[in-house]
């Protein structure tokens, strides 16, 4: 008999977690509190209760040929980066497409997960729901929970005393919806996440004055990279991952801090990040909106009068109105604290999917990372890993190899990004996807494709790493997987080019790509070199002779 799986959320994790139990056949059942799917991308004017919110003008920071789910590319005439509206259109046609529908219990909520008393042998959950004020409990053998981490806003007190001294109005940027009621304010935006630099732009356009007040500072980088295309398609690439992989951590760093201040240099603007190897907020006009001084950026607030604050550097501004985009702690209301141990929002799950701890791997939480990337394709492969687990197809390694692991990669994660609460869940994107793909055997074998498909090899390394890339191999294999990555360009070109003079000639090839593989064949020729000259006579990193058959041949068994 089928396993079953509750899911608890019918947002763009809880979908793909749908969709993965039906192709790994097991039987899920998603619970879903309110009535409609999408989660955060389903705007409502007003806030909800437990309900992630989002304000009227949000539109994707990552691009669409970027945060597809893997097999399902978003149809070409969509924009580049979406309005909410649109993703949520987009998650309905996924919806559809897969019949996912037919899985979920609308208006049904999750109030308590329960191990049940067998758990220690069969890993079993008591799931409590309830529905039009019904309770409930239903056994499942297995749970991912997908309910989003953005629903409890963090506005602690003791980091802004006196704000009770003021007399003008404050809220959390979960409860900014549009910018109406902001005309001819003064206002004040805390922070500077996505949240931050999106509120104060939009304000800036109305408001008498915003001031936005940061006490790190952020690299900001414009949704726009040369030429025009995407930055996330133009920056996340394997090559340039690996090349940092390669460089000692210092230089990588260097490296990052140029790109990063290449538009404009942030201490000139006030945005300099305090933490250098800080994740980018993307913002196409804060830059321009400080220089035409609607936006000044200022310290951090020390306090509060009934009329102004007062800033660190001493400077005092009078306001009006005081918008916190101080970000939002993770919670897990329905389960208890010693399955999930919370410490200012850090979590020990293995990978960031699964408690480590548990007798049995039969809980998995999704989206519980944030990667410097696309989101929807980094839960997808999350859903496809524990549903794989849950089925039996896949194993976790030992509790001790998963403690290693997460001390490692701690350990990594502080000297990149550094521990606070709003770095914590940080992960580089390609470097996190490689990893749980190659759990369940979904890594791109690069050498193998470049042997034998070298124009799709080409792509794959040296283009954009588009979620497609998780479907050319292993279980789930997509047979359009290779036609989507060759066609990527066109799905990103084809919604802006609306007056066509001349048709250009697309190459595969660009001299920038044959500058960057001559460079990096010179320097394999020239450690070869330096390998054979070497005392020992013996190279490390490539095997003594093997002839190109034998690497071949190696390359089908063991993916890069
Ligand atoms: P966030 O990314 O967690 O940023 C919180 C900000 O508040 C940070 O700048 C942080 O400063 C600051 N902060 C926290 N505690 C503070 C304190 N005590 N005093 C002063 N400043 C404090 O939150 P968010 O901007 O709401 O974003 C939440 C998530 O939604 C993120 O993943 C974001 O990328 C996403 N998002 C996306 C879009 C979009 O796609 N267009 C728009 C909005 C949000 P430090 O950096 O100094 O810690």
């Amino acid at each position: 008999m089928s396993k079953r799986v509750a899911i608890i959320g019918a947002g763009c994790s809880g979908l793909s977690a749908i969709k993965c139990c039906v192709e790994e056949g097991l039987k899920p059942t998603c619970f879903e509190q309110s009535d409609g799917i999408g989660g955060l991308w389903r705007f409502t004017e007003t806030v909800e209760e437990d309900r992630a919110s989002i304000y009227k003008s949000v539109f994707t920071n990552t691009s669409k040929e970027m945060m597809c789910y893997s097999d399902f590319p978003m149809p070409e005439d969509f924009p580049v980066y979406l309005h909410h509206s649109k993703i949520l259109e987009y998650l309905h046609l996924y919806a559809e497409h897969f019949n996912l529908l037919q899985y979920i219990q609308f208006q049904t909520k999750v109030c308590n997960v329960k191990q049940h008393q067998d758990f220690a042998t069969t890993g079993k959950w008591n799931i409590e729901k309830e529905n039009g004020g019904k309770r409930g409990v239903d056994v499942f053998d297995a749970v991912i929970v997908c309910n989003g981490h953005y629903n409890d806003p963090y506005l602690p007190s003791d980091c802004f005393p006196g704000l009770e001294n003021f007399k003008g109005s404050h809220i959390h940027s979960r409860f900014y919806k549009t910018s109406d009621e902001y005309r001819g304010k003064t206002v004040v935006v805390v922070g500077t996440g996505n949240s931050a630099g999106d509120i104060s732009v939009e304000l800036s356009h109305i408001a008498k004055q915003v001031y936005l007040s940061t006490r790190h500072g952020s690299w900001v980088v414009s949704r726009i990279s040369r030429g025009g295309f995407p930055i996330d398609m133009t920056m996340s690439r394997r090559y340039t991952m690996w090349i940092k992989n390669l460089l000692p951590r210092m230089l990588a760093a260097k490296i990052n801090e140029k790109i990063m201040s290449s538009w404009f240099h942030h201490s000139n603007f006030g945005l300099e990040p305090k933490f250098r190897l800080k994740h980018p907020i993307v913002n196409d006009y804060l830059p321009s909106q400080i220089l035409q001084g609607s936006i000044v950026v200022k310290p951090k607030i020390t306090s509060f009068s009934d009329t102004s604050v007062i800033f660190e550097d001493g400077s005092v501004a009078d306001v009006d109105e005081i918008i916190f985009a101080t970000g939002y702690s993770t919670m897990y209301p329905f389960l208890d604290d010693d399955i999930i141990k919370l410490n200012n929002n850090d979590v020990s799950l293995y990978k960031y999917v699964f408690p480590i701890y548990l007798e049995k791997p039969t809980l998995a939480f999704l989206g519980l990372v944030q990667p410097l990337g696309p989101i929807m394709p980094t839960v997808e492969l999350q859903a496809r890993w524990a549903t794989r687990v849950f089925s039996g197809a896949a194993q976790l390694p030992s509790v001790k190899k998963m403690e290693n692991y997460c001390l490692k990669s701690k350990d990594i994660k502080n000297k990149w990004f550094g521990l606070g609460r709003t770095q914590v869940l940080q992960t580089h994107y390609i470097d996190y996807i490689n990893d749980v793909s190659k759990e369940i055997g979904v890594h791109p074998n690069m050498i193998f494709i470049f042997l034998t498909d070298p124009r799709l090899a080409w792509q794959v390394f040296f283009g954009p790493c588009t979620p497609y890339q998780l479907r050319l191999n292993g279980p789930g294999k997509w047979s359009g997987a290779r036609k989507a990555i060759l066609t990527q360009w066109e799905r990103t070109i084809k919604p802006t080019r609306t007056r066509v003079l001349h048709e250009c000639p697309e190459s595969w090839i660009n001299i920038r790509s044959v500058l960057v593989i001559g460079s990096l064949l010179a320097a394999i020729w020239l450690l070869r070199a330096r390998c054979n000259a070497g005392p020992s006579g013996h190279c490390p990193w490539t095997t003594n002779g093997a002839s190109w058959t034998k690497i071949f041949s190696m390359a089908r068994t063991n993916p890069m």
